[in-house]
């Protein structure tokens, strides 16, 4: 009996007070639902083939887009900044997908945080934006003004052409292009080897554990070579670690440009301190085997904003 009148009394709420505003909410739920979908659901990228209309459309998007982040007339507007996905293949390359969607290195490389136009893998899932452009790298971004402006001078281009991304709490400078030295991390020529000689014992990515035999991820790459070979710094940096930490046994960490760091872990020497000014090329330690190794080697590692990427080197593949 108590339900029942208490359903009726609901039934009488809706009706009275609730019921004027119905439609209204309705409408705003139907609003919420579909915004929400265009930003969190990128467009399928089924294929990159031409007679494909959703990449037709990309392509097109592309080509009025760039004109506009060009274009000094407020009139000329970019349109709403849009992602598609696309599935990497066995045949693609970095260059073909670029090609093919009408992006530049500098977009794709921006866009999906590449270390390398190496850093693809079959199967990987590439964001391709309806623009060129990159994100900004400064730190901590917000939707504010003062950040937007401040942003737009760094790249000298009009405020209110920058675009936030709730998603990443990044702007996205359209027409935007990488720096000559993010370039050069890019390209590889950033780093060189850290030994003068050293065979590729094990890579960056999945492996089997050496330890547990299972299936990890291995974040750097192992270069054999005999107890006491030098190590030499992979690039210009600073000193930011220097001493045992876990696995790596003896480390050296090197912070350099843009957000980069290089690791140097098993050693058996460290030659170098903390806050000391490192050269590219200089002697900061040697190879050994120290923490969790089953061989003299060194463990190289090359992270960007604390994130693991794969090392490249100009003389490498
Ligand atoms: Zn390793």
């Amino acid at each position: 009996m108590e339900d029942l009148c208490r359903l009726r009394y609901l039934r009488k709420f809706l009706k009275s007070r609730f019921f004027p505003f119905k439609n209204f909410v309705i409408l705003s739920l139907t609003y919420i639902i579909l915004i929400n979908q265009l930003y969190s659901n990128p467009i399928l990228l089924a294929n990159l083939e031409y007679s494909n209309p959703n990449l037709k459309s990309l392509r097109e998007d592309v080509k009025d887009n760039l004109k506009a982040s060009r274009s000094r007339n407020s009139q000329h507007k970019l349109t709403r900044l849009e992602f598609y996905t696309y599935k990497v293949q066995k045949s693609d390359n970095f260059f073909t997908i670029m090609a093919r969607t009408g992006m530049n290195l500098d977009t794709l490389s921006s866009v999906n945080n590449l270390a390398s136009p190496h850093d693809l893998s079959t199967g990987q899932k590439m964001l391709i934006p309806n623009m060129r452009g990159i994100f900004s790298q400064k730190e901590n971004q917000n939707e504010s003004e003062e950040n937007k402006n401040e942003i737009a001078k760094d790249f000298k281009i009009p405020a209110e052409k920058l675009i936030f991304d709730p998603n990443r709490s990044q702007w996205f400078i359209p027409g935007g292009e990488l720096i000559g030295k993010e370039k050069m991390f890019f390209y590889g020529f950033a780093f060189s080897k850290p030994l003068l000689e050293g065979r590729l014992s094990s890579g960056f990515g999945k492996r089997n554990d050496p330890f547990t035999n299972k299936l990890t991820f291995h974040g750097g790459v192992d270069l054999a070579a005999p107890k006491g070979t030098a190590v030499y710094a992979s690039a210009d940096g600073k000193v930011d670690f220097q001493g045992k930490q876990g696995g790596y046994g003896n480390l050296i960490i090197l912070k350099h440009e843009l957000g980069y760091e290089s690791r140097y872990g098993h050693l058996s020497k460290i030659l170098v301190k903390k806050g000391n000014k490192i050269k590219k090329g200089d002697k900061i330690g040697e190879v050994g085997s120290t923490g969790r190794s089953t061989g003299n080697h060194l463990h190289f590692e090359v992270r960007r904003f604390s994130k693991r990427e794969r090392p490249v080197f100009r003389n490498h593949r």
